[in-house]
């Protein structure tokens, strides 16, 4: 049996997240496994009913599962509270730091029925297959952060950003790795023309290089990888990347699976791994079922592969999703080229026919 921590949060979150479960249910009816969920409260949900965004029952109960699925969190009506109370900076990055998740996982990958709804041409994003490695539990997100009055009357603010050489050490040999099991090539993506810590990192990526000779190590600037993720999206198999670069990063490479919606995530290093979507809590369409659920239903089959150790039952999801994709069920999101639209929920529905079948 598997314990499942269940956190749906705030806006879609809570529309997402029984999708996924719904997959997870199918597979264990199909499989015969049994996965046990406990839902607790998380971000905006939990400070309204606690006071708090990470409640400590809520850790607890992560800390005793054997994976976190979380939905989303957020929303405008907590961005003037004070800072430590705000969901992002007092749930999501407590939550990172106590379970230890300092790699986030997230593959960019186009599903064939996907390739009419990105922005983007069809010939540029035709067979993209990428792993971003997100250094996720340091840099600027974890640094002091503070503001002090200068004496024009105004004020000066301050975000620290450093890295040690062991916390680049375990994020490039975790992308060294996997690189080795996939294609065999790992982009190191810095700014060293201009920041210390990128200096740092790209030293630490090179000189670790050494013990991994099977893999083909590049360097990119930030800003010319940027560029280039959507100019020739395919050159790529592995990025690795500090914990902001890698947030905007993966956002812009979303667009080439079609739409945000489309994004898992798995976030690993300690003994509880952290399964979520890549997207936010999506405040602007929240409560209109028009929330793609696909992202967290890939999140949950990165869940089967990396803490159930369950491969096939893990593509039988990914799979499930090809096949509704292939007969054209859309969410909004991806009606760019239209397609049978459906709710969230009939999205769940239609993964779940495809699970069963
Ligand atoms: P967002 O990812 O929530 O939304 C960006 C855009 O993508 C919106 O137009 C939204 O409608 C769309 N979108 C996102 N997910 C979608 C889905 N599953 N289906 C269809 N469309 C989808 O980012 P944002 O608007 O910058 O932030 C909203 C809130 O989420 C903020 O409070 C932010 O801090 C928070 N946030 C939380 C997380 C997290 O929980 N891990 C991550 C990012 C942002």
């Amino acid at each position: 049996m598997f314990k499942i921590a269940v956190l749906p949060g705030d806006g879609i979150g809570v529309e997402i997240v029984p999708e996924a479960i719904k997959a997870l249910e199918a597979i264990a009816q199909k499989y015969g496994h049994e996965f046990q969920f406990t839902e607790a409260l998380v971000g905006g949900a939990a400070y309204d009913t606690t006071g708090t965004p990470l409640p400590v029952e809520t850790l607890d109960l992560c800390k005793a599962s054997d994976a976190v699925l979380l939905g989303a969190i957020g929303a405008p009506k907590y961005d003037t509270l004070p800072v430590h109370l705000r969901p992002e900076v007092g749930a999501l990055l407590p939550l990172r730091k106590e379970l230890q998740l300092f790699a986030n996982l997230r593959p960019c990958i186009l599903f064939p029925g996907l390739l009419a709804a990105s922005t983007l041409k069809e010939e540029v994003i035709s067979g993209v297959d990428i792993l971003v490695v997100r250094e996720l539990t340091g840099g600027l997100y974890f640094g002091d952060r503070f503001r002090e009055a200068t004496p024009d009357g105004g004020q000066k603010a301050t975000d620290i950003l450093s890295y040690s050489t062991y916390e680049i050490e375990r994020i490039a040999r975790f992308a060294f790795e996997a690189a080795g099991a996939r294609r065999g090539k790992l982009c190191s993506v810095d700014k060293a023309n201009v920041i210390e810590t990128s200096r740092l990192w790209r030293e630490t990526v090179t000189e670790l290089a050494k013990e991994y000779p099977q893999v083909e190590l590049t360097h990119m600037y930030v800003d010319n990888c940027s560029m280039q993720l959507i100019r020739n999206p395919r050159q790529f198999d592995v990025i690795v990347t500090e914990n902001m670069f890698g947030d905007i990063l993966t956002d812009e490479a979303s667009m080439l699976t079609g739409s945000i919606g489309m994004l898992p995530s798995a976030s690993i290093g300690g003994q509880v791994s952290l399964y979520e979507p890549s997207h936010g809590s999506a405040p602007d369409i929240a409560g209109q079922k028009k929330a793609n659920p696909l992202a967290t239903i890939l999140s949950v089959a990165m869940m089967l592969r990396y803490t159930c150790k369950l491969e096939n039952e893990a593509q039988a999801i990914e799979n499930a999703v090809r096949t509704v994709l292939a007969a054209g069920y859309r969410t909004p999101d991806l009606m760019e080229q239209g397609g049978t639209p459906v709710s969230t929920v009939e999205m769940g529905d239609k993964v779940v026919e495809a699970i069963l079948k």
